[in-house]
């Protein structure tokens, strides 16, 4: 049998980038040589790699839908020829990236695994080439059926990973489930955890220009605000509520503008600001009055996740109610019922 084969798609971010008198920066070619010579992606028992370095480099702050779309029609048009697909990403973005790919890949048969550095590649004390290493060793030889975020020796599920530190190395985390490998000495794929392999061919689907807003509630919410959003385009608002789901249910207001819209057939998600944990909206009236006037549960998905399966739904040409039932089932285990 040939060695296994991994197709990297390098969109930009730390792990590639530069240092300049702005700060870090990208730089077409500056990664691609530097990786040329480092000998551990060459040893033996290394997969063999393709890394394509996209013409448009990006600090994934500038990451939008489109680029989405990009990286998932680069890696269809590539998912025969591999064994695994990298995508080498900025940080900063990269927990949105891995969740809107989860989405738009039905189907998935193949590892994709994104991951990046906190300190650049060409700098010596660099997290990249551990990343880079491990991701590799997993892309090519495990069964993994699923978009993963590889950080720090953990591979979490791409939809349930959030960058909750801002400098550390362990800047990944996946609050409400576990992680699906853990690395050490030995690599602990948990198996019972993954995702099924699936009986179909791989579809992949377009996430189109969200028309949604992601809003934090805080004590003295400026209701008002509520009503020009509403008069927008705007099809989905992911509402970040505290606890369990709970938001002011005295300020008649805001609840009257929720309402509203709701009817009008804005698909609202009750997202809870809190890290760890799920929605309940039956544990408080706070949380009952929203229930009450069509605001749908969010359970415990992460903001990146809700966000992106909001859009990605948006996009499927689907009716209201079916993407409200979609919204609260779990699609691609992003959230627990
Ligand atoms: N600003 C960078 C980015 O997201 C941060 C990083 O990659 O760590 O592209």
């Amino acid at each position: 049998m040939g060695k296994k084969k991994v197709y990297i798609a390098y969109t930009g971010g730390t792990i590639g980038m530069k240092p300049s008198s702005n700060g870090f920066v990208t730089e077409r070619g500056y990664f691609t040589r530097q990786i040329e010579s480092y000998p551990e992606l060459y040893h033996s028992e290394m997969p063999e790699f393709e890394l394509h370095e996209y013409e448009h480099l990006i600090d994934s702050a500038d990451i939008t839908p489109q680029d989405w779309y990009h990286i998932s029609q680069d890696i269809e048009s590539k998912f025969n020829d591999f064994d695994g697909f990298i995508v080498l990403h900025g940080t900063d973005t990269m927990a949105y990236t891995a969740s809107a790919l989860s989405f738009m890949f039905e189907d998935l048969s193949k590892p994709v695994i994104v991951t990046g550095s906190q300190i650049p590649w060409s700098e010596m004390r660099s997290d990249g080439k551990d990343n880079l290493v491990t991701s590799l060793v997993l892309a090519a030889n495990y069964n993994i059926p699923e978009v993963g975020l590889f950080f720090h020796n953990r591979l979490y599920r791409g939809n349930r990973a959030r960058k909750l530190d801002a400098t550390g190395f362990y800047a990944y985390q996946s609050p409400n489930f576990p992680a699906l490998v853990e690395v050490g000495t030995k690599i602990d794929v948990k198996y019972d955890l993954l995702l099924k392999d699936p009986e179909k061919m791989l579809r992949v689907r377009h996430i189109a220009p969200p028309k949604v807003v992601v809003l934090s509630l805080f004590p003295g919410f400026p209701s008002h605000i509520l009503k020009s959003i509403f008069e927008s385009d705007i099809q989905g608002l992911v509402l970040m509520t505290y606890g369990m789901g709970n938001a002011p249910s005295e300020d008649k207001e805001m609840l009257k503008l929720l309402e509203q819209a709701s009817n009008k057939g804005v698909i609202i998600v009750n997202c809870t600001q809190c890290n760890k944990g799920i929605v309940d909206m039956n544990g408080y009236a706070t949380g009952k009055a929203l229930l009450n006037i069509g605001v749908i549960n969010g359970f415990d998905m992460t903001p990146e996740a809700t966000m992106t399966k909001l859009s990605y739904l948006l996009s499927c040409d689907l009716k209201i109610d079916e993407m409200k039932q979609l919204m609260q089932t779990s699609l691609r285990g992003e959230l627990t019922v």
